[in-house]
């Protein structure tokens, strides 16, 4: 789950990272108000969830209240990579002297979180990590042992930060390290950290991204989805208890299981296909369960063809055949469907599916040869 820039850095300034003292506006009248009660130059920020506002023009200096609600309005009536704006932040305007990239993530291969950091901050961060990356340092961190005070003066080091803001910069460090850990999150970044002319340091952007396996044990942060702003298709999901992930192919693959969720993918991919998404409906998948998720699949305009891959362990065959009669009676697909079933029930689930005109598969590898080669006949007829 990612946390809107102002959401991150509320968080952020509970462990006494200084943040500048803005707020959120849902509308240009409201920016105004803002800018007017800090009666300073301020800057208005588009808040949606992706990364390049900046450069997107959705990041905006205004000299007064007046210019702030123009800059709203605008900002306010934008898309950012396919986004629609709906909240600004209003924060007052920070006298910027150099610009720091510092960030925390997992580094899965060296099975511990890694601080991440560069003098060379800022809306070109990308670019650097591609073309001069040894100007990004990198201290892992023991996860047992946590930040060590020495690990933050390395890092300080590493980016030449002139030793007077060594220990703000070493408070700003342990403060992120814990909101990392203590939110379960599995990114943090300010970027920039800025060091501002009177040599203070500011964190002027938040990023957070939080593990959604372990928002059961964070309510208060669970509350901070923004459903507005994410994939109805994922929202819709989630509702139903589904995982579901969607990808760019056309073939959407509807299967019990995340292991057996990949390896259908995968054997969809060695046949030639393209999955259209990853989707796991779980062990014993009820009825509506089966349709929420084929509502789900078929929401996806790109998809030609919907392979099931059932496996009766937990999820008996014929409850899923019924759930996919039920669909059907719904949705009423006119795009062709593969099912394989195997398992619990699978006898009483073919006799109730025989009924629906769908291609039946014995095999995975069948039924994924079969999902291509309808693809390739839907293609042909188009
Ligand atoms: P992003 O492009 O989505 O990462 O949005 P940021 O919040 O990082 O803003 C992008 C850039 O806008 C920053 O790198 C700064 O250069 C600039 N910026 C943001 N806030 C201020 C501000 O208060 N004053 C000035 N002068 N520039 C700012
Ligand atoms: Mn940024």
């Amino acid at each position: 789950m990612k946390l809107h820039e102002y959401q991150a850095k509320q968080i952020f300034a509970r462990y006494g990272i200084p943040i500048p003292k803005g707020r959120v506006a849902s509308s240009a009248v409201e920016a105004r108000q803002i800018a007017e009660e800090l009666g300073v130059r301020v800057v208005v920020k588009s808040q949606v969830l992706v990364g390049g506002r900046g450069k997107a023009g959705g990041i905006r200096l205004a000299k007064n209240a007046r210019e702030a609600e123009e800059v709203a309005t605008q900002i306010l009536g934008m898309e950012i990579k396919g986004l629609p704006v709906r909240k600004v932040l209003i924060d007052p305007a920070a006298n910027i002297e150099q610009e720091i990239y510092l960030g925390i993530t997992n580094d899965r291969a060296a099975r511990r979180p890694v601080f991440m950091s560069s003098a060379a901050g800022g809306v070109e961060i990308e670019e650097i990590a591609r073309t001069n990356p040894e100007k990004i340092i990198k201290v892992h961190i023991d996860p047992l042992l946590g930040l060590r005070d020495y690990q933050a003066r390395d890092i300080a080091i590493g980016i030449d930060l002139s030793k007077e803001s060594w220990k703000q910069f070493g408070e700003i460090c342990r403060g992120l390290w814990h909101a990392y850990v203590d939110c379960d999150a599995t990114l943090v970044e300010i970027n920039p950290l800025v060091i501002l002319k009177e040599k203070s340091l500011m964190a002027l952007d938040g990023k957070m991204l939080l593990d959604d396996n372990a928002l059961f044990r964070h309510s208060d942060l669970a509350e901070l989805r923004d459903i507005d702003e994410e994939a109805t298709a994922e929202t819709e999901a989630r509702k139903y208890g589904l995982s579901y992930i969607k990808l760019d192919g056309n073939i959407g693959c509807m299967v019990n299981g995340a292991g057996l969720a990949m390896t259908t993918m995968d054997i969809v991919k060695l046949s030639g296909g393209k999955p259209a998404n990853f989707l796991d409906i779980g062990g014993g998948a009820s009825a509506d369960k089966v349709a929420a998720a084929m509502r789900i699949i078929l929401s996806d305009k790109n998809v030609k063809v919907i392979l099931f891959n059932v496996f009766g362990g937990i999820t008996r065959c014929d409850e899923v055949a019924r759930g996919i009669l039920i669909a059907l009676e719904e949705v009423k697909p006119t795009i062709p469907m593969i099912v394989r079933l195997v398992g619990t029930n699978a006898e009483e689930g073919r006799k109730i599916l025989s009924e629906a005109k769908m291609i039946t598969a014995d095999t995975l590898s069948d039924a994924a040869r079969k999902a291509v080669a309808a693809v390739v006949d839907k293609l042909q007829e188009a």
